[in-house]
């Protein structure tokens, strides 16, 4: 890895990132998913301590005249009795939503929700999906004009050409983001491991495949990152690139996660970021829960989760980017 430093870029400054996994039952049994994250065995929180809690971050948010992003994860979160109105009182709020779903709710369900969704995941998995419906709801969240759409095709080796084939299928009818993820061992198990084997051919096709790069004038709280290069040079990356070029082992590097984003598990149990390497920093049902103000190091060879890869992160702790003990940004 070069570089020397990241920043979260975009529109990253004016947010505080809530990466939120709500519930752990999903319609779905991909066989590269740990049942921890599809079984249903853990109950969601009830809705007003769900609310209480997004009350509590509303209000930490305006003391920092910033505003929360949420990013709400499963399991499957459209399943959720209690969804659309969660999503509509953060968008009414001025909050920003985005969910990671499989789309296997109807279409009228996305029609119906979209205005209120800042950005949508989709993932394409190979041993359930329905790929023209897929496509179908692909394109409602392509043609909102407030709404990001990005498609991670979950690329399972016993399924590749098929997961290829789609890629490409998707590229010609949708105008939209579009990234090959490989799998990691490890998924929805309390963090990734090692990468599933892929041949060197395989890994080619993964790192060139681009899907469109799409603009559509709406904020980017997370997702782009800017990184310094020795020299002094700059360069946009986003954080699927990073991913998928391994370039995520920030071991001994000082990470503002826990500062610019927070991770809730099932459970409510709050983290810094899904490396989960500090412990939990509180609960959802704390009433003195106060955000972390310091950075943490690093210690744990993958940063698995785009959330996390985007906080900002500085190899040497000691440099000319610390002030007060907080990773500066850089410009
Ligand atoms: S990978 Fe996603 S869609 Fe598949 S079972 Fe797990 S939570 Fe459900
Ligand atoms: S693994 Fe954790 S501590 Fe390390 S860079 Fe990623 S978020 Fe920060």
């Amino acid at each position: 890895m070069e570089f020397i430093k990241l920043d979260n870029a975009g529109d990253g400054e004016k947010y505080i990132n809530i990466n939120w996994a709500l519930m752990n039952q999903c319609n779905y049994e991909c066989s590269y998913c740990h049942p921890d994250l599809n079984s249903g065995s853990i109950k969601a929180l009830e809705y007003d301590v769900l609310v209480s809690f997004i009350n509590r971050v509303f209000d930490y948010c305006e003391s920092l005249g910033r505003k929360p992003y949420f990013e709400l994860g499963g399991g499957e979160v459209t399943l959720l009795r209690w969804f659309k109105e969660l999503v509509w009182d953060i968008h009414n709020r001025g909050g920003l939503v985005s969910i990671i779903s499989n789309a296997s709710k109807s279409l009228n369900w996305w029609r119906e929700n979209v205005p209120a969704l800042h950005g949508v995941y989709l993932s394409y998995h190979s041993e359930y999906v329905d790929d023209d419906k897929f496509v179908d709801v692909a394109k409602i969240l392509a043609d909102s004009p407030t709404t990001n759409l990005t498609v991670n095709v979950m690329m399972n080796p016993q399924r590749f050409e098929q997961c290829v084939s789609f890629a490409n299928r998707l590229k010609n009818e949708v105008v939209c983001e579009i990234s090959m993820q490989p799998l990691y061992h490890g998924f929805g198990h309390g963090g990734l491991t090692k990468r599933y084997e892929y041949t060197d051919i395989q890994d080619e096709i993964m790192k060139k495949f681009r899907g469109h790069s799409v603009n559509k004038n709406i904020p980017k709280p997370r997702g782009l990152v800017s990184v310094e290069m020795p020299n002094g040079e700059f360069i946009e990356r986003s954080s699927f690139d990073l991913l998928v070029e391994q370039e995520i082992n920030f071991v001994g590097w000082s990470c503002n996660a826990g500062i610019e984003n927070i991770v809730i598990t099932f459970k409510g149990d709050i983290y810094r970021a899904w490396c989960m390497q500090d412990g939990p920093i509180g609960t959802v049902f704390d009433k003195d829960f106060d955000f972390p103000i310091e950075p943490t190091l690093c210690k744990t060879k993958i940063c698995q989760c785009g959330a996390d890869i985007c906080s900002t992160k500085i190899k040497n702790p000691i440099s000319r980017h610390i002030e007060n003990n907080i990773i500066m940004k850089t410009g």
